[in-house]
C-alpha cells in the first residue's frame, strides 16, 4: 500500500528495545521528514528513522498536533471496516451502563482519544445521535461514520454540531446539520431523562452537543447533600442541571445564574417540566463574577453553592490566568456561604489537574478567611473514560466542600 510516511526525529524505543504505549498526539516538532505528499486528513504511517512501523494516524497540516494515532498495527489499516469495528466496541462498552441506568436515555458513545478515535465525539440522546468532528481526518469520514453509527446503534438520526473553536485550529469551518437518517422536526421538544428528572434540550442551538451529560452522577450526589429549606445558588447553571435537582431535593430557594438568557429560558421550562414550584426559583442573567460581587456587597447569603464554570484553562499555557479566575470565583462563593454551608466546585479544564485545583481552593480559602473541609471528590462518569496514555482526557474534577 502506498501510504505516505512520517518519520519521527527520534526513536521511540525504550532502553530495553520495547516500545512504550504512545500518547496519541504527534506534534509537528517531532516529525523529522515526510515521505509522500499527504493532504489534510489523509492517513499516514508513522515510522522510526530506521523505517520500523509505529502506527497509522490522521494527518493535520494546519495544526501543531500534526498526527493523531489510530491503529498501532501495520496489519490493521484504518479503513471503513476498522472504523466500524472501533465504533462497535465503543458503543458496546456503554451498553450495560445504559441498561443499568434505565432512568437515563442519554449517554456519550464515543469520547475521542479515550476510545481510540481521536477527534470524534458522539453523544446519544434517545434515538438521536449528535457528533462533533474535531480533526480534518475525522471530518472527511463523517458520512461513513454516521452510516455505521446508525447501523450499530439503531438510532434514527445522526446530526453534526460543528460550531466549535477546535475545528478552526484544523483549518475547518463551522458545519452543523443532519448527516444521515431521518431529520427531526425543527420544533422537536426533546427531553433528556436523568435520575428520574427531565430536561428540555435544544438539539440545534444548545451548547456543545446540547446538554452536559458529564455531570449526571455529580448532580445526584450534590442533591443528596441539599437539606430541605436550604437557600441554593446554581452558578453557571446553563439549563438548570444542578438547580433542578436542588429544587427537587426540597431547597427553600434556588437561584440560577448564567450569562446565557436562552439557557435560562430553558431552565425555567425545566422547573415546570418537573412539576417544581417556580415561585421558589430566581433566574439571573449576567456575568457570574459581577453578580457574585454584588451579592457580597449586599450581604446576600446561601446554604449551598454550585460552581460549574466553563473551561477557563483549555491548555496548560492558559493556566496562570485561569488559576486566578478559579480562585476569584471560589473566593467570592466562600464569602457568600453561611457558616457550615456547602460548596460544590468544579473545573472542566484539562489544563488544570486535581492537585492544582485543590491548591487554588486553598488559596481562595486563605483569602476568604474560611476554613474548608473536603467531604467528596467529584470526577467524570464511566461514559467519559480516562485513557492512561492520554492524561488530557481526565478533564472534569471537583470537590464538595464544607465551608466553616
Ligand atoms: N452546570 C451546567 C453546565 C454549565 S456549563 C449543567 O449542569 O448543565 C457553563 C455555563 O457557564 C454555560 O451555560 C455558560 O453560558 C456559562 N457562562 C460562561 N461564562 C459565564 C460568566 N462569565 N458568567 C455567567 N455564566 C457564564
Amino acid at each position: 500500500m502506498n501510504t505516505p510516511s512520517a518519520i519521527l526525529d527520534r526513536t521511540l524505543l525504550k532502553k530495553d528495545g520495547s516500545r512504550p504505549v504512545l500518547h496519541p498526539w504527534i506534534y509537528a516538532s517531532a516529525v523529522q521528514s515526510l515521505n509522500g505528499n499527504p493532504a489534510a486528513g489523509d492517513i499516514v504511517a508513522v515510522r522510526e528513522p530506521n523505517g520500523a512501523f509505529i502506527a497509522f494516524g490522521h494527518y493535520s497540516p494546519h495544526s501543531r498536533i500534526r498526527i493523531r494515532l489510530l491503529s498501532g498495527k501495520e496489519s490493521e489499516f484504518p479503513d471503513s471496516k476498522w472504523f466500524f469495528s472501533k465504533l462497535e466496541t465503543s458503543f458496546g462498552l456503554r451498553k450495560s451502563y445504559l441498561e443499568k441506568n434505565a432512568s437515563s436515555n442519554s449517554c456519550r458513545l464515543v469520547f475521542g482519544e479515550s476510545d481510540g478515535l481521536p477527534g470524534l465525539v458522539i453523544d446519544r440522546y434517545g434515538s438521536i445521535l449528535v457528533a462533533q468532528f474535531l480533526t480534518c481526518g475525522m471530518d472527511r469520514l463523517k458520512e461513513m461514520i454516521a452510516t455505521a453509527a446508525l447501523e450499530i446503534s439503531g438510532a434514527t438520526a445522526f446530526y453534526e454540531r460543528g460550531d466549535c473553536e477546535i475545528r478552526k485550529l484544523e483549518g475547518l469551518g463551522d458545519s452543523s446539520g443532519l448527516i444521515a437518517g431521518k431529520p427531526v422536526p425543527d420544533d422537536v421538544d426533546f427531553h433528556v431523562a436523568e435520575n428520574g428528572l427531565l430536561f428540555h434540550m435544544d438539539l440545534f442551538k444548545g451548547q456543545k452537543t446540547g446538554f452536559f451529560l458529564d455531570q449526571r452522577h455529580n448532580r445526584r450526589t450534590v442533591s443528596e447533600f441539599i437539606n430541605s429549606g436550604a437557600d441554593v445558588l446554581d452558578c453557571f447553571s446553563y439549563t438548570g442541571g444542578f438547580g433542578i435537582y436542588a429544587a427537587k431535593a426540597g431547597a427553600g430557594s434556588v437561584t440560577l445564574l448564567d450569562e446565557s438568557e436562552s439557557a435560562l429560558a430553558i431552565a425555567r421550562k425545566n422547573m415546570a417540566l418537573n412539576n417544581l414550584d417556580s415561585s421558589k426559583a430566581e433566574f439571573i442573567a449576567g456575568d457570574a463574577f459581577s453578580v457574585l460581587r454584588e451579592f457580597r456587597d449586599r450581604g446576600r447569603q446561601f446554604d449551598f453553592i454550585i460552581l460549574d464554570p466553563p473551561k477557563f484553562a483549555p491548555t496548560k499555557a492558559t493556566l496562570p490566568r485561569a488559576e486566578r479566575a478559579y480562585k476569584d470565583v471560589n473566593l467570592l462563593a466562600m464569602k457568600l456561604l453561611r457558616k457550615g454551608g456547602m460548596l460544590a466546585t468544579f473545573s472542566c479544564s484539562s489544563g488544570m489537574d486535581r492537585e492544582n485545583f485543590r491548591k487554588v481552593l486553598q488559596w481562595a480559602s486563605g483569602d476568604a478567611g474560611r476554613d474548608v473541609q473536603i467531604i467528596w471528590n467529584f470526577s467524570q462518569p464511566p461514559d467519559h473514560p480516562v485513557r492512561l496514555n492520554f492524561p488530557e482526557s481526565e478533564y472534569l474534577k471537583g470537590f464538595l466542600c464544607r465551608v466553616l
